[in-house]
């Protein structure tokens, strides 16, 4: 240990040191928030995805580092209201290792299909921590003897707010996305109703708050475990209340959540770079949803206010027909005579793991002359990006990993088209006005001269719907588990 630090921890650092620490802390913290934007940047391509990932990992072990020495240095000034330096550092890196421990374990077990759940329990903890944070400051601030303005006493009342409504909303949606409870929506007699008086009420709560403040403790706190109280149920009312087909825009939105809830923590702990990233994080999830309800055909606001999939009875009672069964072997017959084939993957890819024997098909295909390129649907799979993801990890060149728009009025120049793991993305059905999916765009696949559709049965997608595309003249299903039945045509090639 050196001088320096011998004395900060037996005397207290000098005013110099302190405000050395503040100076430079303060250039840390703005050159980790300058990595955080080139991290957004750099994740919006999947070429840059990975230099993105490096300058969060950077910028997130600047404004660690930053933060440890702050509060190691604030504790050594200041030994009446903190712990004592050792005991400081030692209480992080208790925290820090029983975080690791867990978070560790789980991050390297994590399937790619089980990360828009894993996704939505962290949003839930920082949910939490603006809570508990909100919760801490009152207790300083009451505890304080100098005044406190109305306008701190409204950011610990709204990062509350924000943070329960994000930590219930958060595992409702894991609970939804994990398959642990039902994904269709939960339709209250008058929800909308209920929720904006739950709004009004605690937007009238906030008022009386911070007029009673501090000097009115019984008074203050009765207010803050109502409002807590009415959050955390709102949070549970706002995303039971959306279906199946909407839950990626809810995946987002609460991403946006957790944001705000982060940057009204920063302002509560009068911390910077949490101001800066927690709005970063608010913003781009806000920008994320915009684009989604877009890509969804959606309005932001109905979404937020739930129903889509209510009437998922619509179209199942149908009789469709009958469908048609192929084999590994035929469909290898059909692609050897085919020129252009085109590949919509879906969660089924996900689940089958099938992305590198597809890899193979595509490579094998394309060595003989086949024109191939993918189709991918905005919200395919269960969160977004996860098929880009996929085919990224099984170095599918980018060049013919084609959007939605690019290729949905191309569908009848192909002689083939393989659905592999979709189902609601391709669904004709969502051009039908009143259906459950009613609006949502679809890849127009049915266009194509043969569509094989891989899948293990005929059951329905996410939405719960029955997809009539199934049993049209030009579609062949080829049944069985996804990773198989492309090693088998791959085999038969
Ligand atoms: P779907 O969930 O509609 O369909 C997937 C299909 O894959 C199922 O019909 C299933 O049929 C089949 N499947 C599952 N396992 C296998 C396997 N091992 N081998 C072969 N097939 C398999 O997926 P899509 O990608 O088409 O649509 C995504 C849906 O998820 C949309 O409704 C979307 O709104 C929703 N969603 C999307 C999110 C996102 O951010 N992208 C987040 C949350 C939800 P079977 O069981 O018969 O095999």
């Amino acid at each position: 240990m050196n001088l320096t630090n011998q004395l900060i921890l037996a005397n207290g650092p000098s005013a110099s040191v302190l405000e050395w620490t503040d100076k430079v802390t303060n250039l840390a913290y703005i050159v980790a928030a300058l990595l955080f934007i080139l991290a957004l940047a750099g994740l919006a391509k999947q070429q840059t995805a990975s230099r993105g990932n490096r300058f969060g990992m950077a910028g997130m072990a600047i404004a660690l580092i930053a933060t440890i020495v702050k509060a190691v240095v604030a504790s050594a000034d200041d030994t009446e209201n903190y712990n004592s330096p050792v005991v400081t550092l030692l209480l992080i890196a208790v925290a820090m290792i029983i975080g690791a421990a867990i978070g560790i374990p789980r991050a390297r077990k994590v399937e790619m299909t089980g990360m828009p759940e894993l996704i939505a329990m962290l949003h839930s903890f920082v949910g939490l921590a603006a809570v508990l944070i909100g919760v801490n400051s009152f207790i300083q601030k009451s505890e304080s003897t100098e005044p406190v303005a109305g306008f701190n006493l409204g950011e610990i009342y709204l990062g509350i707010f924000i943070g329960a409504v994000t930590l219930t909303g958060s595992i409702v949606a894991y609970l939804k996305l994990s398959g642990k409870i039902g994904g269709s929506p939960l339709m209250l007699p008058g929800r909308n109703l209920l929720n904006v008086l739950v709004i009004v009420v605690s937007l009238v709560g906030m008022g009386v708050f911070i007029a009673a403040g501090i000097d009115n403790p019984a008074l203050s706190w009765t207010i803050l475990g109502i409002m807590l109280v009415l959050a955390l149920a709102l949070g549970i009312h706002l995303v039971a209340a959306i279906g199946g087909g909407d839950m990626p825009v809810v995946v987002s939105m609460l991403n946006s959540y957790s944001g705000w809830a982060a940057a009204a923590a920063g302002f509560m702990l009068a911390n910077p770079l949490l101001i800066i990233t927690g709005s970063l994080v608010g913003s781009s999830g806000a920008y994320l949803s915009y684009v989604m309800c877009k890509a969804m055909n959606r309005s932001f606001i109905s979404v937020i206010l739930g129903g889509f999939g209510a009437d998922s009875s619509a179209g199942d009672d149908r009789d469709y027909g009958e469908h048609t069964e192929v084999s590994a072997e035929d469909t290898a017959e059909l692609l050897k005579g085919a020129k252009s084939v085109m590949i919509t993957p879906g969660y089924g890819m996900a689940v089958a793991q099938a992305q590198y024997p597809v890899a193979s098909l595509v490579a094998k295909l394309r060595e003989q002359g086949v024109d191939v390129t993918f189709g991918i649907h905005p919200v395919a799979g269960r969160l977004p990006g996860h098929m880009n993801v996929l085919l990224a990890e099984a170095k599918v060149p980018y060049d013919i990993v084609l959007e939605l728009d690019e290729v949905n009025d191309d569908f009848g120049d192909v002689d083939v088209v393989l659905v592999i793991g979709a189902n609601d993305t391709v669904n004709p059905i969502a051009e039908e006005p009143g259906s459950p999916i009613a609006g949502m765009p679809v890849l127009k696949v049915w266009d194509a001269e043969k569509v094989i559709v891989f899948k293990r049965s005929m059951g329905s997608g996410y939405a719960g719907v029955q997809n009539p595309l199934f049993f049209n003249e030009n579609t062949d299903m080829l049944l069985g588990d996804a990773k198989q039945s492309v090693e088998a045509i791959t085999a038969a090639l």
